[in-house]
């Protein structure tokens, strides 16, 4: 069997595109999967749809069927050797792996509600995809929504469209027109397949339906087209130059240690001597095993997995090795041929590894880490470089939380930073010690998978902060402010005292505590409310005047106007410390003008304070 798949190899010259599903959240993704995946074809035949590591893979002769009945008239002939196709719908993770510089994913199919038109999702993936220079098709998904919508399962979506009434094609060319305006007010050029003379320059509609399965042939057909006449460059197959990245470590009873591959390109075979990264540095081991998961479901019990000789990209595959277990995902593998240098293949397969962790970071910052060595940096890239303002980063790792992680993140509460005790989790599992530890020191852990939400959490969470810090400071910090009582004005003397007072310098706030120097610094309470000619009013600036109501912390006065003080008394001054001009100074720096700072070393010079 593999002789003759060996055979089938060498005439073909293309090797099986990688495709992805990506889109905004509940757009149908998963479903679509589900139903390009299901098997309508006979079992048996040569490979058919297997389900492969990390991905589903449609041989050439599946492929064939499924597009059968839009082929003949497309007059297509299908000379991809099958289709990869991968199982995470929607996760940024994947897009971000990469393979020799370039994404894994060689096409991306981006699903778009045909009733919702573009999601705030569907826009980050956009953008991603542009980002990466992504081919990519949408799947215009669950037009059986349209009103009135006579199915054939299974069927053309172009076709079935034709045999529409009239109002329900109308319901759909308004709806789709409508989606084309939105790709278009995003720079993006776009047309149904079937009218599409530009696919260079113009994205292609495929209208779909999950649930009737209508569409499914038409997206196939426009994938495998695009891929085998666009792309050919690209999945051009090269038997000598493999390309391989892992995907995730995994323990598998019976295996051992086992690492989770996706062959992009060429072909590894067992006893190869290959180069893995790893945390610990290159490590130099030879191929165990190479394994596929059983063709079909039922048969899927522990560690009954196909060994195979020899495999070509692109699939997915399970791997066996000794000394793997601290490899990282998003790395490439790569074999030691018979002329090589066993140091070079080392450096290269470090080089990426090397480069994201040498980059330099902040003494103060966040804690990031990531689920590969991809999404790590395309994470740092996002907060360094277009964050506003940028998030710093003290430290960064790849893999699973665990208890050290969380007491690298403390450190930052002794340095005096709590908002920076905190880890940006992408797509990394925490451990449950992991977790109850980060509570009970309080540090913070935002997870998500996509990256602008962490960010979204890290902001808010940041926002939240500096109210709060400004909220507990508003009792600490102390504008300057000198003023006096207008003796004429006395409304009430004692609980509370209620005066006329002018404001001599600065500006007089609701919450200033007030005293008077000439009486020795006596207290006389805090400015509980403001009245300026019958309104209330936050605070009254220099030469202003009006009715100051001035309580103690009870709601009181101990004192009584006229008895230890009264308008001859003197000046009344904001009362001030060390730490209310530090609490001013760190929380409302842009409310303290120059003549604040001016009179705050005037004042600074009466109270004695250094
Ligand atoms: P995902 O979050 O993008 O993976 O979306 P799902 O595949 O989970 O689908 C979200 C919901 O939309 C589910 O209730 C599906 O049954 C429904 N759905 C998905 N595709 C279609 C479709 O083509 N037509 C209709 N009517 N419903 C669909």
């Amino acid at each position: 069997r593999e002789a003759a798949a060996r055979a089938a190899r060498s005439a073909a010259s293309l090797r099986s595109p990688i495709v992805c599903i990506m889109g905004h959240v509940d757009t149908g993704k998963t479903k679509l999967l589900d139903k390009i995946r299901q098997t309508n074809v006979q079992e048996g035949e040569a490979g058919g749809i297997t389900q492969q590591i990390g991905a589903t893979f449609f041989a050439k002769e599946t492929l064939k069927d499924k597009v059968a009945v839009l082929a003949q008239e497309a007059g297509l002939e299908v000379r991809l050797p099958g289709m990869l196709v991968i199982d995470t719908p929607g996760h940024e993770s994947f897009t971000n792996l990469r393979s020799r510089g370039s994404s894994l994913c060689d096409i991306a199919i981006l699903v778009i509600d045909l009733m919702h038109g573009l999601e705030p999702q569907t826009i980050e993936s956009l953008n991603l995809l542009r980002s990466k220079r992504t081919p990519f098709v949408v799947a215009l998904n669950k037009i059986d929504r349209c009103y009135g919508w006579k199915a054939t399962a299974d069927g053309s979506s172009r076709l079935s469209l034709q045999g529409q009434d009239g109002a329900t094609r109308e319901e759909f060319e308004t709806r789709a027109a409508r989606v084309r305006m939105e790709l278009n007010e995003r720079g993006l050029n776009a047309e149904l397949y079937w009218k599409n003379e530009d696919p260079a320059s113009t994205v292609s509609l495929v209208p779909t339906s999950a649930i009737t399965g209508e569409g499914i042939p038409d997206l196939l057909l426009w994938i495998t087209r695009l891929t085998q006449e666009r792309l050919t460059e690209q999945i051009m197959f090269m038997p000598d130059l493999l390309e391989c990245t892992v995907l995730e470590v995994k323990a598998v009873e019976g295996l051992g240690m086992t690492i989770d591959t996706i062959i992009v390109n060429g072909a590894l075979r067992e006893n190869d001597r290959i180069v893995v990264c790893t945390l610990d540095g290159p490590v130099v081991t030879s191929i165990r095993a190479v394994l596929t998961p059983p063709p079909s479901r039922e048969l899927r019990i522990k560690s009954e997995y196909i060994h195979h000789k020899e495999i070509y990209g692109a699939m997915g595959v399970k791997i066996c090795a000794q000394g793997i277990e601290r490899a990282i995902a998003g790395t490439p593998i790569m074999v030691i041929g018979k002329d090589d240098n066993e140091d070079d293949i080392k450096e290269e397969v470090m080089k990426d590894f090397t480069n994201v962790m040498k980059m330099d970071l902040d003494t103060r910052g966040v804690i990031v880490q990531a689920s590969t060595l991809g999404a790590l940096e395309a994470l740092m890239q996002f907060l360094r470089k277009e964050c506003d303002p940028p998030i710093p980063v003290s430290s960064v790792n790849i893999g699973p939380i665990y208890r050290r992680d969380v007491m690298r993140a403390s450190i930052m509460l002794e340095k005096g930073k709590p908002e920076y005790a905190t880890i940006l989790a992408f797509d990394v599992r925490i451990d449950a010690d992991a977790r109850a530890y980060a509570e009970e020191v309080g540090v913070r852990i935002f997870t998500a998978d996509i990256i602008y939400h962490l960010f979204d959490q890290f902001t808010a969470f940041m926002a939240n902060l500096m109210e709060q810090r400004r909220t507990d400071a508003q009792a600490t910090a102390v504008f300057p402010c000198i003023c006096k009582i207008m003796p004429q004005h006395v409304f009430n003397k004692k609980d509370p005292i209620i005066v006329g007072m002018e404001v001599i310098e600065g500006t007089l706030r609701v919450g200033t505590p007030l005293c008077i120097p000439a009486l020795e610094g006596l207290p006389i309470g805090r400015v509980a409310s403001i009245e300026d000619n019958h309104r209330q009013v936050q605070k009254l600036a220099k030469g202003g005047s009006g009715a100051v109501r001035i309580e103690d912390a009870n709601g009181g006065s101990t004192l009584t106007y006229g008895r230890q003080f009264d308008a001859t008394s003197g000046s009344l001054y904001s009362m001030i410390s060390r730490p209310s001009i530090d609490a001013l100074k760190a929380n409302f720096r842009a409310e303290v003008s120059k003549d604040d700072l001016r009179l705050l070393v005037q004042l600074k010079k009466v109270f004695g304070i250094p």
